[in-house]
């Protein structure tokens, strides 16, 4: 689960690692609110920053300096709204329905700092460069020479050794190694607590002053540790998320949309990808991993078919069920009902297996429905993609 800049670097304050004073904002209003009171402490710059659960957000038009309380006013509402486009949002963007208002910072140099769960390892590593503020991707691709790793000894936690290594390789002097080291210890305090897979500070700078400060935060928690922190789930921002996949969460549906022309409903997350594997090895292309789940309902199924349905891409439904828990005439009886209900006029096509399966068959074939029934899974998979294809 992603988080927003502003609710990322709360949680850094609490952890004592240092990132400048700041507003939310969901209205012109409470901007300007924001932006008068950070001017009258004495501020020079004020910066104005879409909140979006996407980075590249400078490029794409999406952070600003302000250097008076008008140019403030002006960004917030130039900000506020759009649909900020940038290398990871994809062509149509994101709106932006939230800002924050932060104090300028007088940037010295800007630096990478991130930690991520690495699964080689199975070990937290920290990542650091003095390459910062720009695309990280890009200089791991172009100079992986230029980040510097530490794997951190779960038992152990982050040494302090570890984190001046790292301080010394961003080129940090005097008092700033310390001060590095202080965000790093409340970085990794504030990972493990929180059961994040992934941190991020882009940049990590110094100030003109000496200050080393978090200027940028992006966070994302471990979805299956969730249940064991209430405080953190409601900061979930489901106006960021896929239409689509927050109503499949309601049902407990694990529903990801891609964008193929085959939509997939599947029982079990091992089935759905060699579902999609096997649609990809027929030709076609799948419009969604679905995974409904050993024991769906018909209210899931009914659930399913509709999210299926309002992807307009769809061409064809390819269901691919093994029963074992959820035996295959309650699937059967589950789908007619809904794909009646629902009036689906697309082609469904079948692999049905496992137990009650004859009993199933046949309630698909007196369905009326126009159901094709594929007797393994490839003569299924080529049914669909030809059913695809018109
Ligand atoms: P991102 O583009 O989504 O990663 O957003 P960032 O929060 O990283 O901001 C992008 C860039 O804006 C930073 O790399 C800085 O160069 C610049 N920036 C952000 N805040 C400030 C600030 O307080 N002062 C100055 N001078 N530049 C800033
Ligand atoms: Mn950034």
């Amino acid at each position: 689960m992603k988080i927003h800049e502003y609710q990322a670097k709360e949680i850094l304050r609490k952890y004592g690692v240092a990132v400048p004073a700041g507003e939310m904002a969901t209205t012109l209003e409470e901007a300007d609110t924001a932006a008068k009171q950070l001017f009258s402490q004495g501020n020079a710059a004020v910066v104005v920053k879409a909140q979006i659960h996407a980075g590249g957000r400078g490029k794409g038009g999406g952070v600003k300096v302000a250097k008076s309380l008008e140019d403030a006013a002006k960004y917030a509402k130039d900000i506020l709204g759009m649909q900020l486009v940038t290398h990871q949002t994809g062509p149509a963007g994101q709106k932006v329905q939230r800002l924050l208002i932060e104090e300028g910072s007088a940037i010295d140099r800007e630096m990478y700092l991130g930690a991520v769960v690495d699964r080689a390892s199975s070990k937290i590593v920290f990542m650091a460069s003095q390459q910062g503020g720009m695309d990280i991707e890009e200089v791991a691709a172009k100079d992986p020479d230029a980040i510097f790793k530490e794997y951190i000894e779960p038992a152990e936690g982050l040494s302090p050794f570890q984190a001046r290594k790292l301080a010394f390789k961003l080129g940090l002097t005097g008092p700033q190694i310390n001060q590095a080291v202080g965000v790093m210890t409340g970085l990794y305090k504030a990972f493990t607590e929180t059961d994040c897979s992934l941190m991020e500070i882009n940049p990590l700078i110094t100030t003109r002053d000496g200050k080393v400060l978090a200027l940028d935060c992006k966070m994302d928690f471990d979805g299956n540790a969730l249940f064991r922190h209430k405080d953190l789930k409601e900061l979930r921002d489901m106006a960021e998320e896929d239409p689509l996949e927050v109503e499949a969460s309601k049902d407990a549906l694990n529903y990801i949309k891609l964008d193929g022309t085959i939509a997939c409903m599947v029982n079990g997350a091992g089935l759905a990808m060699a579902t999609m594997d096997i649609i990809s090895y027929a030709g076609g292309s799948p419009a969604n991993f679905l995974d409904v789940g050993g024991g769906a309902n018909q209210q899931q199924i009914e659930a399913a078919f509709a999210i299926l349905l309002s992807d307009k891409n769809v061409k064809a439904i390819f269901i691919n069920i093994f029963g074992g828990i959820l035996r295959v005439d309650v699937l059967a009886t589950a789908v007619v009902a809904a794909a009646k209900k629902l009036n689906v006029t697309l082609p469904i096509i079948l692999r049905l297996e496992g137990t009650n399966v004859e009993e199933g068959r046949k309630i698909i074939a007196e369905s009326g429905l126009k159901c094709q029934i594929g007797t393994t899974m490839k003569e299924a998979a080529d049914l669909a993609v030809a059913a695809a294809k018109g």
